[in-house]
């Protein structure tokens, strides 16, 4: 069977698990009406399954291209991106002013779920414009608003990102590009940037580059980093694309997966842009599309994981192999491996939308309420829900992989796109081991605050459940306060050692969160239902897990640095 928008896992868990009232109910936010939100889940899932799900094969097997200098796309791309961008979808967060319909991340977030698991090559591109429209709201002068904002929410044009350089990857203040002023308010950037993606389209009238690069006095390191924006043409008079600006696509990457996306090595040769923000600011203008994108990522491991699962789960329903143990279900699903297998990659997918859900809510709240209490709890949870949905995404895909048995490794069947597409998920956007160092260091600054308050919650809700679900609320509750005693332990630490434990730390925080949306869910399902079958597997499969990964925070970095480079090459 195709792919099926998961649309009832999403109003379940907007509705009942992660709060989504109180952001309709907030003033920013009254558009955002019952009947909005169902509107735009239910035509959000039928475009997923109808129209980009059916050219997501075709991204694969016919990737992106480069001729004389044109990124030429993938079949199909062209018109369901057209039907994407009619609808109205590329930029539904986006204010009202500029055409946007100004609805809450966490709606987009859904929606955003939904295209990445139907066509993930595709869905980047509107992801980075969205990404761009938020960094440009919020830092660009009104004469740039002006002339790319409408273009750019209508999706006629889109929006890039271009950080990395050869040199200057997870450590983006060793970039080398210059931006020289021109002495009419303009600049003349220049540089080459690697691995761009959607750095040009063959379906898209302009491409608008966002490009961080260094002023004449601008000091080493990330201090003296200033952002531009770089039009792949320059508006004319009417705000239509005219000259050609001087930046070229030099050639596109050969890559393991999300071939149908074109991730391009851009030069800027003198390009004509103009500053977005103060000088020297630019990783702040930069940081409100990262961590847009950031969260956004996530949701692609989700979208992933759910349409590797549904694929995996439709093959296991028909495929027959041995006697099972439930006569009434001859094929594979009737063995005890494989719904083990199906039933953990279900709970998985459910916790890590619960927490990339539960993060929107929190970024809806701080942006309606300015509230710091907030903004704390989505700064918090911005790195787990990065790093722990792509991660999931990577294991989902590979367990459906396992479970098609040999078919799973052949191209025919598809199992094996959606591994190698979720693959980059954990590397993008900062790859997961920087998340998880961000996590232990800066969002924990706080002395802890953020992550106490998060503990203090899943111990209320595992208090509230015990009455109903004794056996899983202890878990949770045992598995909190050893999280709780890790976390005290962690802020000991000076950062080497926290950053040694970084990746189980978060991982671990992770697992816990997960059960407690699990908890919550198995209560709203009256304890008996499927939900709290499935919450009893995450509970008692998947979180037993938290304890030998605390373990290893405690550890410290000397046992890693008592191993010599010397030691690892011999
Ligand atoms: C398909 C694709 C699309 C991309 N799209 C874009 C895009 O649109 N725009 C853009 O600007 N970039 C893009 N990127 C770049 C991407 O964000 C980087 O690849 C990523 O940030 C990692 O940088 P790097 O590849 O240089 O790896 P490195 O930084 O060299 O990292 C190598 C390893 O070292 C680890 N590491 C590095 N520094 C540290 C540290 N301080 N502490 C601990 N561990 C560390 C990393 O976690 C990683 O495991 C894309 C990349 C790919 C492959």
């Amino acid at each position: 069977m195709p792919y099926r928008a998961p649309l009832s896992d999403l109003r379940f868990l907007m509705h009942h698990v992660v709060g989504f009232a109180q952001v309709a109910a907030t003033g920013r936010f009254a558009e955002a009406t019952p009947e909005t939100v169902e509107a735009v889940l239910t035509e959000a899932g039928r475009l997923a399954a109808e129209v980009l799900a059916p050219v997501n094969r075709a991204g694969d097997t016919h990737p992106a291209r480069l001729e004389n200098g044109v990124v030429r796309t993938s079949p199909g791309y062209a018109e369901a991106y057209g039907a994407m961008a009619a609808g109205g979808w590329v930029a539904i967060t986006a204010g009202a002013d500029h055409g946007g319909m100004g609805l809450p991340l966490t709606l987009a977030s859904a929606v955003n779920d939904m295209f990445s698991g139907a066509c993930l090559s595709l869905q980047l591109n509107p992801l980075l414009t969205q990404g761009q429209i938020e960094a440009l709201e919020h830092h660009a002068s009104d004469d740039l608003k002006a002339t790319y904002l409408p273009k750019l929410v209508s999706g006629e044009w889109n929006g890039t990102m271009n950080l990395t350089e050869p040199q200057a990857g997870s450590d983006v203040g060793a970039l080398r590009s210059k931006a020289e002023p021109n002495g009419d308010g303009s600049y003349a950037v220049s540089g080459q940037k690697i691995y761009i993606t959607w750095g040009d389209s063959d379906f898209q009238a302009n491409t608008i580059h966002l490009v961080l690069a260094r002023l004449p006095d601008g000091a080493p390191g990330t201090a003296g980093i200033s952002l531009f924006l770089v039009p792949k043409f320059l508006p004319d008079a009417d705000g239509n694309p005219g000259a050609r600006n001087s930046l070229s696509v030099v050639s596109l990457e050969h890559k393991l997966g999300i071939h149908g996306s074109p991730t391009c090595v851009m030069q800027f040769d003198g390009a004509k842009g103009w500053l977005v923000g103060a000088p020297h600011k630019g990783m702040a203008a930069m940081f409100t599309m990262m961590n847009n994108a950031r969260l956004g990522v996530g949701l692609q491991g989700v979208g992933v994981a759910e349409a590797a699962y549904q694929q995996a789960c439709d093959y296991a329903m028909t495929r027959t192999q041995g006697r099972t143990a439930d006569p009434a279900t001859p094929s594979i699903i009737g063995h005890a491996d494989v719904r083990r297998m199906l039933a953990t990659m279900k709970a998985q997918v459910f916790s890590a939308r619960a927490i990339g859900l539960s993060c929107a809510v929190a970024i809806d709240m701080a942006y309606a309420t300015g509230d710091a209490g907030w903004k704390a709890r989505a700064a918090f949870l911005t790195p787990i829900a990065k790093a722990y949905g792509t991660d999931v995404g990577v294991a989902v895909a590979s367990e459906g992989v396992q479970i098609h048995g040999g078919m799973g490794f052949i191209e025919e069947t598809g199992a094996a796109q959606f591994l190698r597409d979720a693959r980059i998920t954990p590397i993008y956007e900062g790859t997961n081991g920087i998340q998880a160092m961000d996590l232990v260091a800066r969002k924990m600054a706080d002395n802890g605050e953020a992550a106490f308050r998060l503990i203090r919650e899943i111990e209320m809700g595992a208090q509230s459940a015990r009455a109903a679900l004794p056996d899983v609320a202890e878990d949770v509750w045992q598995a909190c306060e050893s999280l709780r005693e890790a976390t005290e332990a962690l802020l000991t630490q000076d950062l080497t050692d926290r950053f040694a434990g970084a990746v189980p730390y978060l991982r671990a925080f992770a697992l816990v969160l997960g059960s407690h949306f699990h908890l919550k869910s198995a209560l709203v399902d009256g304890g008996t239902g499927p939900r709290a079958a499935l919450a009893r597997v995450a509970i008692k499969r998947l979180l037993p897990e938290h304890s030998g990964l605390l373990a290893q925070t405690r550890i410290g970095a000397e046992d890693l640095y008592a191993l010599t480079p010397e030691d690892f090459a011999a």
